[in-house]
Parts: C-alpha cells; sequence; structure tokens
C-alpha cells in the first residue's frame, strides 16, 4: 500500500483469483470484482509454439523470410491463440498507454513517497538550450527513458517491459527514438514486437528477475530487446536485429542490483539511462555490419550463469553495493520513519 497526493495505491500481485484475506484491512474485496489479468496476451497449456528459441526461429524461417516482428506476431498468435491481427492491435494499445506515460512524465510528476523529484521536465527543458551536450538521438531516448521512470515513481501507469525497475531501457529508447524521427505508430508497434520477441527468448534460457540474475537480468534484457527494436525502426533485416541483441546483451554481463532504501529508483534510473545508450550503439554496430560473434541463443546463457554466479548481496537484496552506503542508509531511515 502506497500513500501519495493524489490518494492511495495497492500494488496486488499473484497467479491464483483475488480473496479477502490477500487485501489489507479495510479494503473491500468487492472493489476488486472486474479486475481484469494485466497479461495482454493469455497463454494456454495446449499451445503449439512455432519456436521458443532464436536457433529455432531461423530454421522455422529458412522458407518464410520474415522479420522479427513478423515471426512475433506468429509466436504470439500461437502463444494466445488469437488471430495476429489481434496481437498486432493488442500492441497499439501498449504503444498508446506508453507514449501518454512518456507524455505525462515529461509534464512532471508529483508523489511524496518517493527519492527523486522528477527529472525528466529539467532535462526536456535543457534540451532547447546550449548548455547542455549535443548527444542526438540518445538525449530523446534518455527523455523517454526519464519520463516513464518518473512515472512509475509517481505510481503512474507503465508498462513492466521487461520489470517495473527497467520499464524505462526499451520503450523510452525504442518510442523516444521514433517519435524524434516522427515515424508512425505502425512503424512503433513493429519494434515493440521485435523487442518483445527477444524478451521471449529470455525468458525461456535465462531470467529478467534480478533476484536470480542482477540488473543485467533487467535493464540488460530490456537493452537487448531495444537493441532489436531500434534496428527494427532503420528497417534493418533479421540477422541485424539478431546481432544487435546479441551485441547489446554482451555488454551487460555483470550488472549488479543494488537499489538504494529498497526503492526501485536509484540507481535504477541511471542503469535504464546506460542501457539505453547501450541499446543505440548495439544497434548501429548491427546496422553497419559488425561481427557479433556470439550468437544469441548462447549470450542468453552464458549471460544467465554469470548472473546465478554474483553474490547474493547484489542481487537485489539491499545487502550490497550502494545500497549499504551511509548515505543510503540514512536515506532508508527516513522514508522508513516517515507516516
Ligand atoms: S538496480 Fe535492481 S531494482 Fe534497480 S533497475 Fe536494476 S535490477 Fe531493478
Amino acid at each position: 500500500m502506497h500513500h501519495g497526493l493524489q490518494g492511495r495505491v495497492l500494488q496486488i500481485k499473484g497467479q491464483k483469483r483475488l480473496s479477502a484475506q490477500d487485501l489489507p484491512v479495510g479494503i473491500d474485496i468487492k472493489a476488486f470484482k472486474n479486475l481484469k489479468p494485466v497479461l495482454p496476451v493469455g497463454s494456454s497449456t495446449k499451445m503449439d509454439l512455432p519456436f521458443t528459441i532464436s536457433e529455432e526461429m531461423m530454421s522455422y524461417n529458412k522458407d518464410k523470410n520474415l522479420l522479427l516482428w513478423e515471426l512475433a506476431l506468429k509466436y504470439e498468435s500461437a502463444r494466445g491463440n488469437i488471430s495476429e491481427k489481434e496481437v498486432l492491435e493488442k500492441m497499439r494499445d501498449i504503444v498508446r498507454i506508453l507514449e501518454k506515460s512518456i507524455s505525462d512524465g515529461i509534464k512532471g510528476t508529483q508523489y511524496m513517497d518517493r527519492i527523486y523529484p522528477a527529472q525528466a521536465p529539467a532535462f526536456k527543458e535543457k534540451q532547447t538550450g546550449n548548455s547542455f551536450l549535443n548527444m542526438g538521438l540518445y538525449n530523446d531516448a534518455i527523455l523517454a527513458v526519464t519520463a516513464l521512470m518518473d512515472v512509475k515513481s509517481s505510481m503512474g501507469v507503465i508498462v513492466a517491459a521487461p520489470t517495473a525497475g527497467s520499464c524505462g531501457t526499451l520503450p523510452g529508447t525504442c518510442l523516444g527514438v521514433a517519435t524524434a524521427l516522427n515515424m508512425t505508430e505502425d512503424q512503433k508497434i513493429k519494434a515493440m514486437l521485435a523487442a518483445g520477441l527477444i524478451g521471449v527468448f529470455i525468458a525461456r534460457m535465462a531470467t529478467f528477475s534480478a533476484e536470480i540474475g542482477g540488473c543485467q537480468a533487467e535493464t540488460g534484457s530490456g537493452s537487448g530487446m531495444a537493441a532489436a527494436g531500434l534496428v527494427t525502426l532503420l528497417d534493418g533485416s533479421l540477422d541485424q536485429c539478431i546481432a544487435a541483441a546479441s551485441m547489446a546483451l554482451q555488454n551487460t554481463f555483470g550488472l549488479i542490483c543494488d537499489p538504494v532504501a529498497n526503492r526501485v529508483e536509484a540507481p535504477c534510473l541511471g542503469k535504464n539511462v546506460m542501457m539505453a545508450g547501450n541499446a543505440l550503439s548495439a544497434a548501429n554496430m548491427a546496422l553497419v555490419g559488425f561481427d557479433h560473434l556470439i550468437p544469441l541463443d548462447e549470450v542468453i546463457i552464458a549471460m544467465h550463469k554469470v548472473g546465478q554466479s554474483l553474490p547474493c548481496e547484489l542481487r537485489c537484496t539491499g545487502k550490497g553495493g550502494l545500497a549499504m552506503t551511509p548515505t543510503a542508509k540514512a536515506l532508508e531511515q527516513k522514508l522508513t520513519s516517515q507516516p
């Protein structure tokens, strides 16, 4: 339960039907009778998936010559037992939610119970002046990533792609760049579908959980997904998408999770921004034909092994890294003692 300027927010996670015992005292179960599942595409145990790793996808695609976003449509359609058009429209809804969140974040968010103030409005203001490093599209990505992270910290609506802590890197990079380049909604949808399929491979062979794999599992995964999305925006080939994802993920190994005061704010914002830059670099490297050397599936498996070998202090336990600094401890004390 979080208390803010605009009221209370109740965070619910679970895989079973909600019961009265799951709720804090004073919250009526009747208020949740119309609660729908959050996952946009459902799945059943009887699904017949065309592929689950990138090597299988390449074999499946041998006589089809589909692009990554088209292969994502095939996968999601099979997974959810819905038409490809329905999958496309569901992604359209997600893109619209994300664009609204980015716009809200840039306008400015308000929420009492957080570490950082709203950061995106100041970035937007500086972007138009000269006292600022001109980094081209990277600045557009930073703005969108920060806007999403601001909205998340103010308990606004975000899409946890792939997780709440890493909700900025993938959508912020792809949509920030696409908007700056005046791209259409359909181009954004294709980029997000392509990115999502890289996420399918990561979920199949590794994890998005920082408790298991550190921050490489969260923002690192988001970066690998975003790299493929960016290549899709630039009309790159399937091979270039896979190369971009592979190269981006290779650079994330060893990224620890050490959230300050047990909040998903610091150093999360900086890591989301840094991984946006990683995605942009990997996309350009792939688009000019750099050799990614290690096949994507092998990179994902290696990433998972590295994540599991990180000390538990550095895997979202709040017992290592920045989380144990005197300043972080003082912040934790202050935040937990406030009413
Ligand atoms: S540092 Fe930890 S909590 Fe923050 S984004 Fe990374 S994995 Fe998530």
